[in-house]
């Protein structure tokens, strides 16, 4: 059974000030059943593994470099994000394929050095919506997906992440029947590539709140969310929680 994982990806936002959140976010769930992640900026990694202590709340990095370490001015490594107190590291968000220029060989690249480092490297794939209107999702969705993700993969290393580009901070989300598509699609070339595709984690992302969530979680194949705006308050990101 694919492990049921709800993420949160507070991206650029967050100050020592919202570690109460991470606070209030632990309070309302101290013995969550299923696997809760936050990404906070790699700035509060350290001081929100300290601030949770023992709960099982896990914490990932946005991002990481595919090398362990170097000359590599302003970026991080997969190992020291874990030294930092992370398990999970983001890897291809579609901000970081627009805004750094990043493909799918380099996405794969990091996949692979977070696995080494051992991280669990969510890894985000997605169509923009000049590609869902020619028709071109699927084979979009094909693409990225194996060339992103390594061959040493495997359902306990690796999460996927199906997070259509024009859905992400617009309040648009596509319908029940185009993210069934899609995870259907997912699970299946899995499947195919790696025989047991029926176990890695296929989360949603774009524009998930409290009030779509349930409705979300309820399509097959589709294990968690990836959620970008209602994951920075607590109050937010609880409902979604339960709802998984
Ligand atoms: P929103 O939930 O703000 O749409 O962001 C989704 C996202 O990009 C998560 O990685």
């Amino acid at each position: 059974m694919a492990k049921k994982l709800a993420a949160g990806n507070w991206k650029m936002n967050g100050t020592s000030e919202s570690l109460s959140e991470i606070a209030a976010l632990i309070a309302a769930h101290p013995n969550p059943s299923v696997d809760v992640l936050l990404c906070p900026p790699a700035t509060l990694i350290a001081a929100a593994s300290t601030a949770k202590g023992s709960h099982a709340l896990g914490l990932g990095g946005q991002d990481c470099h595919a090398n362990v370490s170097g000359a590599h001015t302003g970026d991080l490594s997969a190992q020291m994000l874990k030294d930092a107190g992370a398990s999970y590291v983001i890897v291809g968000h579609s901000e970081r394929r627009t805004d750094h220029g990043e493909t799918s060989d380099l996405v794969r690249a990091k996949a692979e050095a977070a696995t080494q480092a051992g991280l669990t490297a969510i890894i985000c794939i997605g169509e923009t919506l000049a590609q869902r209107e020619a028709g071109e999702t699927l084979a979009i969705l094909d693409e990225q997906l194996q060339a992103s993700v390594p061959d040493s993969a495997t359902a306990a290393t690796t999460v996927i992440a199906y997070e259509p580009v024009w859905a992400i901070g617009t309040g648009l989300t596509p319908t029940e029947a185009q993210i069934g598509e899609v995870h259907a699609a997912l699970h299946s070339a899995l499947g195919q590539r790696f025989g047991d595709g029926g176990d890695f984690s296929l989360l949603y992302g774009g524009s998930v709140k409290g009030s779509n969530a349930a409705q979300i979680f309820a399509i097959p194949h589709v294990h968690g969310a990836l959620v970008g705006g209602a994951s920075l308050k607590a109050a937010d990101f609880s409902p979604i929680v339960t709802a998984l």
